[in-house]
C-alpha cells in the first residue's frame, strides 16, 4: 500500500519544524526532518559531511544533485525499514528540481499521493523569531527565550539549549532570499494540484496547531 505524502513547506523561521513534529504526533505519522539529517551528516565530519557544512554554514541551500541522493537513500531505508501510515515531510522539497526528483522517488518506492501544508510568517516576525530560537542540543526541542529560564532543556535531562550557528542575522538573511528565489516557486507548483492549503503562523503555538490540524484534515483523501 502507498505512503501518503505531507509537505511541509515555508520560510525559515516560520515553526514548520515545530509544527511538522507536533502533527506528526498528532496524526501518528513519521516525521522526516531533512534539516536534522543534514546536520547529523555535517557534524559527522566526513567528506560529504565537509561538502554540506560549506553550504549550510553560510544559509546557502545545499545543490540539488547532492540533496536528491541524500534523501532517495534515506526515504528508501525509512520506508524499507520502518513504514509510517503517512510521512511527513519538513524542509525537502525545496526547490522545484527537487519536488520533480521526489515525484519520481515517490513513483519507486510507493510513496503517495502528495498533499503540501504551507506556513507562512512576514519576514520582520522571521528575522526576530530566529534570532530567540533556542535548540536543544540533545532531543532537538525548540524553544523561544522568553519560554526558557536557564539553558537546560525543560523537555529532556541533560540536553543544553543553543543557538544555531545558521540562526545568527547575517546567516538569516540569506537563508531568507534563498527562500524567496528558489523555495518560494514551489507555492505555484503545488499550487495547480489543489492540494496545497496555507496557514499563518502568527499566533501562539496551541493557536497555530488547530489551524495546521484543520489543514492537514482539508488535504486528507476523503
Ligand atoms: P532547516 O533545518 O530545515 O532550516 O535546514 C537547515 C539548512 O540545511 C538549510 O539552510 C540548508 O542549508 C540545508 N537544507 C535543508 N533542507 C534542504 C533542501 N531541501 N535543499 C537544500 N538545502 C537544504
Amino acid at each position: 500500500m502507498s505512503i501518503p505524502i505531507i509537505i511541509f513547506l515555508g520560510p525559515p523561521g516560520c515553526g514548520k519544524g515545530t509544527h511538522a513534529k507536533l502533527l506528526a504526533e498528532r496524526a501518528g505519522a513519521g516525521h522526516f526532518d531533512l534539516g536534522s539529517l543534514l546536520r547529523g551528516i555535517a557534524k559527522s565530519g566526513s567528506p560529504r559531511g565537509v561538502e554540506l557544512t560549506g553550504f549550510m554554514s553560510k544559509g546557502l541551500l545545499v545543490p540539488d544533485s547532492l540533496i536528491i541522493d541524500i534523501v532517495r537513500d534515506a526515504l528508501a531505508e525509512r520506508v524499507r525499514t520502518n513504514p509510517p501510515p503517512a510521512l511527513l515531510l519538513d524542509g525537502f522539497p525545496r526547490t522545484v528540481a527537487q519536488a520533480e526528483a521526489l515525484e519520481k522517488v515517490a513513483a519507486a518506492i510507493e510513496l503517495g499521493p502528495v498533499s503540501v501544508i504551507n506556513i507562512n510568517l512576514p519576514d520582520e516576525i522571521i528575522v526576530e523569531r530566529i534570532a530567540n530560537r533556542r535548540v536543544c542540543n540533545k532531543c532537538g526541542a525548540i524553544f523561544q527565550t522568553h519560554e526558557i529560564s536557564s539553558q537546560q532543556c525543560p523537555k529532556c535531562t541533560g540536553g543544553q539549549l543553543i543557538q544555531r550557528d545558521d540562526d545568527k542575522a547575517e546567516v538569516v538573511r540569506r537563508r531568507l532570499e534563498e527562500y524567496k528565489a528558489k523555495t518560494a516557486p514551489l507555492l505555484q507548483f503545488y499550487g495547480k494540484t489543489g492540494k496545497l492549503v496555507s496557514v499563518v503562523s502568527d499566533a501562539p503555538t496551541e493557536v497555530v496547531r488547530e489551524r495546521v490540524y484543520g489543514a492537514y484534515k482539508q488535504i486528507q483523501p476523503k
